[in-house]
């Protein structure tokens, strides 16, 4: 028996929602000094409920706080009804609503008054102006954005079982995939093979539309997949991940296609490679997000190619495939975190010619860390 008890809800892949995570979003709210939350982002909903449909609101109560509602409460519609019954933990007070969910919300606030946190990155602007007349003169909406994102970040153990298993399963359709060969066939097509493979193995979806990009493709960092065959000696960059129990895995590897790539393609592969063991390597609790990404992308500036790496050295992964922490050189002031869940993905694009990126999904811990990813990094021929 985990603390939270076993049951049917952390087999759906939410973890164990509940009162802990409510519990852990009280000093936050004390912070910001709000009586009561209203959770708009399905996520947001999913995490902190366990519910997993589309439509749902969650009215989180500041314990003691003075105009807080008392109880934790969670809106949605009849559609939603059964489903909602058999997700959501007790300490939720359920309510089917038969018109607006946001008069539903302002009718349980509307006896009380204080401060309501809401997300602004989320809640609509014709939302907030609609919630602000419901309520009335006794209630101050307040910007309260990353709230619950900030308790994503920090993964429980059930959390970090679904994405590995999500990075196992991936890393298993790459593998079949590979074995039938990839030059001639065209990019698209061994995408799409990919992600079949993915979904036969148990993934619920792709975790994002995956990238096969074989020579100049390689060059763009999110490039589409083209109609287009792969040759043979160039290298082929594969970006993939799977979502499973509601997590994302995140991955990418460099292949070459033959023995005869250029010096130049196996010189920048190298390259990379160094960058990422070195970055992945101080990847621990402690430093900030920027830090690391120094550390790797000081490898690629003292060769040369700096501005052949435009975009950061990793990210959160979790529900949401980009979450927090970054770890790049503008948006990593945050330190690392045990529980953390990041990737480790330098590259090098050159317009027009080639481009390499390797990627790891990386747990951290207090003095190292867990590589979630079982593939090899060595370069390797997969014609
Ligand atoms: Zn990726
Ligand atoms: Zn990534």
């Amino acid at each position: 028996m985990s603390e939270h008890g076993d049951g049917p809800r952390g087999e759906r892949g939410t973890g164990h929602p509940g009162p802990d995570r409510v519990a852990r979003l009280a000093s936050d709210l004390q912070q910001r000094d709000v009586d009561a939350l209203l959770v708009t982002a399905p996520v947001n909903v999913r995490y902190l409920t366990g519910f997993t449909g589309s439509h749902g609101l969650a009215l989180i109560a500041r314990e003691g706080a003075e105009g807080s509602p008392g109880q934790n409460r969670f809106f949605t519609d009849f559609r939603y009804a059964t489903q909602s019954a058999e997700q959501l933990p007790e300490m939720y007070a359920r309510e089917i609503v038969a018109g607006d969910m946001l008069e539903a919300v302002a009718a349980t606030l509307r006896e009380r008054g204080g401060r309501l946190g809401y997300d602004e990155a989320h809640l609509t602007v014709k939302a907030h102006r609609r919630l602000t007349a419901l309520l009335g003169e006794g209630w101050e909406l307040v910007g309260a954005t990353g709230a619950v994102e900030r308790l994503r970040a920090v993964k429980d153990p059930a959390e970090i079982a679904s994405i590995r298993a999500a990075a196992q399963l991936a890393d298993q359709a790459l593998r079949e995939t590979l074995e039938l060969g990839i030059v001639g066939r065209t990019e698209r097509d061994v995408a799409i093979e990919l992600e079949l493979r993915m979904r036969r193995l148990g993934a619920d979806a792709p975790s994002f539309s995956s990238i096969v990009a074989a020579g100049s493709g390689g060059a763009l960092p999110h490039a589409e997949p083209r109609a287009e065959a792969i040759p043979r000696d160039v290298l082929v960059t594969i970006d993939w991940g799977a979502e499973h129990e509601g997590y994302c895995s995140d991955c990418t590897r460099t292949f070459a296609t033959g023995e005869q790539i250029s010096a130049e393609a196996r010189e920048v592969y190298e390259l990379v490679l160094s960058a990422q063991e070195r970055g992945l390597a101080a990847v621990r609790a402690g430093p900030t997000g920027r830090e690391v990404d120094a550390v790797a992308r000081e490898v690629i500036v003292s060769a040369g190619h700096g501005e052949h790496f435009g975009h950061g050295l990793g990210h959160g992964v979790g529900m949401e495939i980009h979450e927090g922490p970054r770890m790049s050189q503008t948006a990593g002031e945050e330190p690392l975190r045990a529980g953390h869940v990041v990737t480790v993905e330098p590259g090098v694009y050159i317009p027009g010619r080639l481009g390499v990126r390797i990627e790891d999904l990386v747990v951290v811990g207090d003095d190292s860390h867990e590589v979630l990813t079982s593939l090899p990094k060595a370069l390797t021929d997969v014609s």
